[in-house]
């Protein structure tokens, strides 16, 4: 149980979203006040959980307004908190214009939050949520890492404007709070890199990309058979946590890899057979590397994205992660049965 100061308020920046949902409820049960800055304190449907989650805890969550493409924007919800989470940034694979829809946001975003922090005398933390996407683009790039594991030493470099361009908003967003914290000593920033967060969602409407692979999963898509695609995955309820050990824990330093061991989209098929198997139409197959090469410009895949990542085993070294942050992971089973019931119960299932 990590030791709090519970007098002075923190904010939590993107609030409304997946995995600063969770972040938002540990932080309520912890007896904090929260400052959630959104893009639209009016929209209540968008922060109706966030209400209830505070009114069943010790804590207290205030609204404020703001936007990642604001400048000065975040000043007001940070007056007097000690500590800032910054997660705000879009989470979206299928965008028009990679710079104006993921480059921007977060990366002038995380500029924007962090002047705002320059500005701001009582914060002395800033835990950012970064992502293992910071460090890595495709499973082929873990056998290129030094001793064939991603590590927080790596940088991605494969990521572009034109080729998986949320990973390199990931990248240069984090770049970007390294060189902004580096300037000044009154606050300190910790990174969270993340890979694929799954599991149960505390909001009523997530928009999170995290969906993806489960709805396609249970929806038929991949009926036929789903390819092995290399991954790690954390739950969102364990990455509260660390979010919370990052933030509060006095001798944390640097970036942290948050995530359970690798695995790939076919085993996550199989994990959910037992419970699932009977009612959904999960694959049973895996889908040969040679075969969704073949369709992946009928799904829409890029083939560079295919031979990058099917059949490839993703590696990385979680160790600082589970050592400075105290951190267990729970079983994956648990996680994508979780996050799959709950989807099922929500009807995301039934084609469109
Ligand atoms: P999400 O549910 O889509 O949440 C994104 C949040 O960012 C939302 O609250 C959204 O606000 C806010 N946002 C987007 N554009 C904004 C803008 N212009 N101004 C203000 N707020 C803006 O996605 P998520 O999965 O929770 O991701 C949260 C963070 O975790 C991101 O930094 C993401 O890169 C990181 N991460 C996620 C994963 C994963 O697998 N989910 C893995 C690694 C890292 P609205 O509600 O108003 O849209």
């Amino acid at each position: 149980m990590l030791d709090i100061d519970r007098s002075a308020p923190v904010m939590v920046t993107g609030a409304t979203g997946y995995v600063a949902g969770w972040i938002v409820k540990a932080l309520l049960d912890a007896g904090l006040t929260v400052h959630a800055p959104v893009r639209d304190p009016a929209k209540t449907e968008k922060t109706a959980h966030l209400t209830a989650l505070a009114e069943a805890a010790p804590g207290d969550i205030r609204f404020f307004k703001a936007d990642l493409l604001d400048p000065g924007s975040y000043g007001e919800a940070m007056q007097g908190c000690s500590v800032v989470f910054h997660t705000a940034s879009p989470f979206t694979i299928n965008v028009q214009d990679p710079q104006r829809d993921l480059i921007d946001p977060a990366v002038k975003g995380t500029r924007n939050v962090l002047q705002d922090v320059n500005r701001t005398e009582s914060v002395r933390r800033v835990a950012l949520t970064s992502s293992c996407a910071a460090i890595y683009t495709d499973a082929a790039d873990c056998a290129n890492a030094p001793g064939g594991t991603l590590t927080e030493e790596v940088w991605n470099t494969t990521a572009s404007l034109d080729y998986q361009p949320y990973s390199y908003s990931k990248t240069l967003a984090e770049k970007e709070a390294w060189t902004i914290a580096e300037q000044q000593d009154r606050w300190d920033l910790v990174v969270i890199n993340p890979s694929l967060v799954l599991g149960p969602a505390i909001n009523d409407l997530p928009t999170s990309e995290s969906f993806r692979i489960l709805k396609m999963l249970g929806d038929g898509t991949m009926k036929a058979g789903a390819p092995r695609l290399g991954i790690g995955v954390v739950d969102v309820r364990d990455l509260a946590e660390a979010h919370l050990a990052a933030a509060f824990s006095p001798k944390v330093e640097g970036r942290h890899i948050v995530s359970g061991p690798g695995t790939n989209t076919f085993e996550i098929a199989q994990l959910l057979q037992d419970k699932f198997g009977a009612t959904y139409p999960l694959p049973k197959r895996a889908l040969p590397k040679w075969l969704f090469w073949l369709l992946a410009p009928t799904a829409g895949v890029d083939r560079k994205f295919v031979a990058r990542n099917a059949n490839i085993a993703w590696r990385a070294d979680n160790t600082k992660g589970r050592r400075a942050l105290g951190l267990s992971y729970r079983p994956l089973k648990e996680t994508v049965e979780d996050m799959f019931a709950q989807m099922a119960e929500r009807g995301a299932f039934t084609k469109t």
